[in-house]
């Protein structure tokens, strides 16, 4: 999967790059993500990006221009399956999300700042708008990083066992069931004994249970979908 994050801060976003699951998807060559800096796409000498509202309001906005030779450069190269823009009244991301958007094979990440990009960009370039939830932050580059795990991690050959990430939580819209490692008792907590049974059967109707439990308890909202 080739991943395109453009921002107008993307050293922010480097170090996580060379980190863990993205790490490894990048050695294993499953994972080709390169950041594109807005400023060099900037139309004058101060390497300038933004400007003030049309209309009077305080804060400034990312310009058409540096957005529109961005995109367009890397559509010279690339046809992307889906150019999206991160955005607090975007649609709110989610498991069944981040699952459709793994099987696509191009994506541009694009990364708001001040007080967002000019209109005419997502009317005429960006084919999904998403959020990372209500609140809002100060860029992009966070929630476009939130994308990129959660599709990364569901990548055929990225995790060791992929059944791990397909019994984590939101997967079946259910939340995962409580975990266990070594020591089976540790001071005067014990593991549940099923789990230490071998009964493969008994433990999947153990976890399936306390699975359908949790998301009863803590989100109805899950099931009731
Ligand atoms: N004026 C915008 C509004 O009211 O919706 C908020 C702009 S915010 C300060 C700057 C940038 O951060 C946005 O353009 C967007 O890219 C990003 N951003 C902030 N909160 C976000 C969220 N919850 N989900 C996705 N992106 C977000």
């Amino acid at each position: 999967m080739k991943i395109d994050i453009i921002s107008a801060v993307p050293e922010s976003i480097e170090e996580y790059l060379n980190h863990s699951i993205i790490k490894i998807a990048r050695e294993k060559g499953i994972l080709n993500v390169k950041l594109h800096n807005l400023h060099d796409f900037s139309t004058n000498k101060w390497r300038r990006i933004d400007d003030y509202p049309f209309g009077g309001e305080p804060g400034m906005i990312i310009q058409c221009e540096p957005v529109f030779s961005c995109i367009e450069k890397l559509q010279e190269q690339t046809t992307y399956d889906e150019i999206i823009y991160l955005t607090p009244d975007g649609e709110v991301f989610n498991q069944q999300i981040a699952n459709e958007l793994s099987l696509k094979n191009n994506l541009i990440l694009l990364a708001g700042h001040y007080k967002g990009i000019d209109q005419r960009v997502r009317d005429r370039l960006i084919t999904r708008e998403i959020s990372i939830g209500d609140y809002v932050l100060t860029g992009g580059e966070l929630p476009a990083l939130v994308l990129m795990d959660a599709i990364v991690r569901l990548l055929p050959g990225v995790i060791g066992d992929v059944g791990s990430a397909l019994n984590d939580s939101f997967q079946d819209d259910l939340l995962e069931s409580p975990i266990y490692t070594r020591p089976a008792i540790f001071r005067d907590m014990e593991v549940p004994k099923v789990l230490l049974s071998g009964n493969h059967k008994e433990i999947e109707e153990w976890k399936y249970t306390q699975s359908l439990e949790k998301t009863k308890k803590l989100r109805k909202d899950l099931l009731e979908k």
